[in-house]
Protein backbone atom coordinates (compact mmCIF):
# COMPACT_ATOMS: atom_id res chain seq x y z
CA UNK A 1 0.00 0.00 0.00
CA UNK A 2 1.37 3.73 -0.68
CA UNK A 3 2.07 5.20 2.66
CA UNK A 4 1.20 8.13 1.18
CA UNK A 5 -2.43 7.42 1.22
CA UNK A 6 -2.05 5.64 5.24
CA UNK A 7 -0.83 9.07 5.79
CA UNK A 8 -3.90 10.90 3.89
CA UNK A 9 -5.93 8.85 5.50
CA UNK A 10 -4.47 9.74 8.81
CA UNK A 11 -4.78 12.99 7.95
CA UNK A 12 -8.72 12.72 7.36
CA UNK A 13 -9.30 10.60 10.26
CA UNK A 14 -7.41 13.20 12.62
CA UNK A 15 -9.31 16.02 11.06
CA UNK A 16 -12.54 14.12 11.27
CA UNK A 17 -12.17 14.19 14.83
CA UNK A 18 -11.17 17.93 15.50
CA UNK A 19 -14.22 18.53 13.37
CA UNK A 20 -16.01 16.77 15.53
CA UNK A 21 -14.69 19.09 18.37
CA UNK A 22 -14.83 22.13 17.22
CA UNK A 23 -18.73 21.25 16.41
CA UNK A 24 -20.88 22.25 19.07
CA UNK A 25 -22.81 19.58 20.55
CA UNK A 26 -26.29 18.79 19.88
CA UNK A 27 -28.89 20.37 22.16
CA UNK A 28 -31.66 18.86 20.87
CA UNK A 29 -32.23 16.69 23.71
CA UNK A 30 -33.04 19.00 27.25
CA UNK A 31 -30.40 18.02 29.75
CA UNK A 32 -32.20 16.02 32.58
CA UNK A 33 -32.09 17.96 36.36
CA UNK A 34 -34.34 15.31 38.12
CA UNK A 35 -33.65 17.32 41.30
CA UNK A 36 -35.20 20.63 39.92
CA UNK A 37 -38.10 19.01 38.06
CA UNK A 38 -39.73 18.07 41.23
CA UNK A 39 -40.74 21.68 42.98
CA UNK A 40 -39.35 22.00 46.25
CA UNK A 41 -41.61 21.41 49.25
CA UNK A 42 -42.42 24.33 50.77
CA UNK A 43 -40.68 25.32 54.09
CA UNK A 44 -43.96 26.93 55.71
CA UNK A 45 -46.63 24.38 54.89
CA UNK A 46 -50.07 26.59 54.53
CA UNK A 47 -53.36 25.14 56.33
CA UNK A 48 -54.89 24.61 52.56
CA UNK A 49 -58.30 23.11 53.09
CA UNK A 50 -59.59 20.30 50.60
CA UNK A 51 -61.99 23.44 49.09
CA UNK A 52 -58.77 24.86 48.06
CA UNK A 53 -59.60 27.58 50.32
CA UNK A 54 -57.26 28.57 53.08
CA UNK A 55 -57.90 28.11 56.58
CA UNK A 56 -58.43 31.63 57.32
CA UNK A 57 -61.85 31.42 55.20
CA UNK A 58 -63.22 28.89 57.62
CA UNK A 59 -65.05 30.23 60.21
CA UNK A 60 -63.44 29.30 63.96
CA UNK A 61 -66.66 28.22 65.19
CA UNK A 62 -68.97 26.52 62.90
CA UNK A 63 -65.75 25.60 60.51
CA UNK A 64 -67.98 26.99 56.83
CA UNK A 65 -65.82 28.00 54.48
CA UNK A 66 -65.98 32.10 54.11
CA UNK A 67 -64.81 32.23 50.63
CA UNK A 68 -66.67 33.06 47.26
CA UNK A 69 -65.96 31.14 44.38
CA UNK A 70 -67.07 31.99 40.79
CA UNK A 71 -69.48 29.92 38.91
CA UNK A 72 -68.23 29.91 34.97
CA UNK A 73 -71.02 31.44 32.87
CA UNK A 74 -71.20 28.65 30.79
CA UNK A 75 -71.88 26.55 33.86
CA UNK A 76 -75.13 28.62 34.31
CA UNK A 77 -75.55 29.72 30.96
CA UNK A 78 -75.14 33.28 31.87
CA UNK A 79 -73.23 35.70 30.08
CA UNK A 80 -71.01 36.44 32.87
CA UNK A 81 -69.18 33.96 35.74
CA UNK A 82 -71.03 34.71 39.37
CA UNK A 83 -69.88 34.57 42.23
CA UNK A 84 -71.46 31.77 45.08
CA UNK A 85 -70.17 30.77 48.47
CA UNK A 86 -67.93 27.82 48.75
CA UNK A 87 -69.94 24.72 49.92
CA UNK A 88 -67.15 23.48 51.95
CA UNK A 89 -68.98 22.71 55.45
CA UNK A 90 -65.49 22.57 57.54
CA UNK A 91 -61.83 22.50 57.34
CA UNK A 92 -60.30 19.13 57.13
CA UNK A 93 -56.88 19.78 56.83
CA UNK A 94 -53.78 20.20 59.13
CA UNK A 95 -54.13 22.55 62.14
CA UNK A 96 -50.98 24.90 62.84
CA UNK A 97 -49.30 24.63 65.90
CA UNK A 98 -50.57 28.29 66.78
CA UNK A 99 -53.86 27.17 67.19
CA UNK A 100 -53.01 25.61 70.46
CA UNK A 101 -53.30 28.33 73.48
CA UNK A 102 -50.28 28.69 75.62
CA UNK A 103 -51.18 31.00 78.84
CA UNK A 104 -49.19 33.35 79.78
CA UNK A 105 -47.10 32.90 83.13
CA UNK A 106 -45.94 36.54 83.46
CA UNK A 107 -49.57 37.55 84.14
CA UNK A 108 -50.50 35.08 86.53
CA UNK A 109 -51.57 36.19 89.50
CA UNK A 110 -52.17 32.89 92.06
ZN1 LIG B 1 -62.87 24.19 53.14
ZN1 LIG C 1 -63.78 26.83 50.58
Amino acid sequence: MDPGSLVLGAAIAFGGIMIGRLLPRRSSQPTQHPHQAVPAAPRDPQPICGCGHHLVFHDHDSKMCQAQVVIPGRWTGQSGGTYRKCMCQGYRGPIPLDEYYAPDLLNGDS
